[in-house]
């Protein structure tokens, strides 16, 4: 028998129907074996995640408010589950459990733990799999650091004593004991840590969408899908705004090997988008996907020979650190650097990072454009092919766009260009036309 790790998001478990659902795939193939689970998500436009939910009672506690009416809306929602589902899961009791911990005093990451610990439980009650709660085994130091090989080897041990599982995303234990949750979307690195655990064949990921497109659906009308990709090509367009996967998912199942396939309850026939390390030129495909995202500002400094001065760029960084601003892309050329910032880091301080620059590092010129979008056009097929940047330069240029910075990585599979904020939209509809149709 084989082995399938399936993650499931919060669309998928929102409510009995989708867990209904949920289980008609696992059950459709045996090798699903280990199933991790999100908290229930939006059941319709404009309804509560259960995470949103549980960080609002976090804040009502930390601010002294009352909270018993959002604490019994969450409460509702599982015991919903619970009796749509026709299981007994203990929710009452692990309420009672759970009321208790909060008049004692709980942290907002225990707290925001709970939506994939209940989740979790109606679901292996459902699917009739054992329960195997992520505290125990997924771990994090003393300072919040993920520890990623001695989760390793404790899911390892603990996973291989059960034949089938399931497991809740989103959280591990500190130390101390505590409960410490991954950033917003965590469940994500959850399946795959468990993926690699079991030496899964395949990590699954289902949600709502039936993989990557090759461009964002709301600026390109109906885009392709993409049906292959390679872990890099993920990297750089999830870097770049394309949000399926949380950004650290990734690495776990890359160190083993394992592919991805991302996947649609909603739409379980569809073969989904498979990523895997395979740096794959297909046959006919130049370009895997074009991501982007807007509101950011490039510092362009001209300092004549800054080319034969040692540590310029270092002097220049230092500024940038002394401010605590994190830096995107700095595009270079001889005796010049640009650096590319999210304009949200810059608050206030973008004069005062530009004077310091002026005076500290003597620079000739220092030129800021604000309002920018950054756009990568992303895929392996492009470095074999030559001509690539001349059809995209052009394509801009005919319609228009005056491309303002460039950036081309030294892997050849990613050409960023800068372009203005009101010239995103149609930049991304012009090289998906030129180089997709
Ligand atoms: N429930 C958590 C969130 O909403 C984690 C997850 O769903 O992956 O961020």
């Amino acid at each position: 028998m084989g082995i399938k790790v399936a993650k499931f998001g919060g669309t998928s478990l929102a409510d009995a129907e989708q867990i209904r659902k949920t289980k008609g795939i696992i059950d459709a193939d045996p090798d699903r074996r280990y199933i991790v689970a999100s908290a229930p998500g939006m059941r319709y436009d404009d309804d509560s995640k259960v995470t949103d939910l549980l960080y609002l009672l976090s804040s009502h506690i930390e601010q002294h408010a009352p909270y018993g009416q959002i604490l019994d809306l969450i409460k509702e929602r599982f015991l919903e589950l619970e009796s749509g589902l026709g299981v007994d899961a203990q929710i009452e009791g692990e309420f009672r459990d759970f009321e208790a911990m909060l008049k004692v005093g709980v942290t907002s990451d225990y707290i925001a733990s709970r939506g994939e610990y209940f989740n979790a439980k109606i679901l292996a009650a459902y699917l009739g799999y054992k329960f195997v709660d992520a505290a125990d085994f997924v771990l994090f130091g003393d300072k919040g650091r993920f520890l990623m090989e001695e989760t390793n080897n404790a899911l390892k041990v603990a996973l291989r004593k059960y034949e089938r599982a399931v497991v809740p995303g989103f959280y591990g234990t500190l130390p101390n004991g505590g409960i410490k949750t991954f950033s917003r979307g965590g469940s994500d690195i959850t399946g795959s840590i468990v993926a690699r655990a079991v030496g899964a064949d395949v990590y699954e990921n289902w949600t709502d969408v039936s993989g990557f497109l090759m461009a964002d659906p709301r600026i390109v009308d109906s885009p392709k899908a993409i049906d292959t990709l390679s872990y890099k090509e993920l990297r750089e367009l999830s870097y770049m705004g394309a949000k399926v996967l949380h950004e650290n998912a990734i690495y776990p199942v890359r160190l083993a090997g394992i592919p991805v396939n991302i996947r649609n309850t909603n739409d379980p026939g569809s073969p989904g988008t498979m990523i895997t390390a395979g740096e794959h030129v297909r046959e006919g495909r130049i370009v895997t996907g074009i991501a982007g995202s807007k509101d950011f500002t490039v510092i362009a400094i001209y300092k004549n020979m800054m080319s034969a001065e040692i540590g310029y760029i270092k002097r220049v960084l230092n500024i940038l650190d002394d401010y605590d601003v994190s830096l995107e892309h700095i595009p270079s050329g001889v005796d010049t650097i640009s650096l590319v910032i999210a304009s949200k880091y810059l608050d206030g301080k973008l004069e005062d990072i530009v004077d310091d620059i002026e005076k500290k590092t003597r620079a000739d010129s220092v030129d800021v454009y604000e309002d920018m979008a950054l756009i990568a056009t992303v895929g392996y097929g492009m470095a074999m092919r030559p001509g690539v940047s001349a059809k995209l330069f052009g394509t801009l240029y005919e319609a228009g766009i005056n491309i303002r910075m460039i950036d081309q990585g030294s892997s050849e599979m990613n050409i960023i260009v800068g372009v203005a904020n009101s010239d995103f939209e149609n930049a991304i509809r012009s090289i998906y036309k030129a180089f997709v149709g």
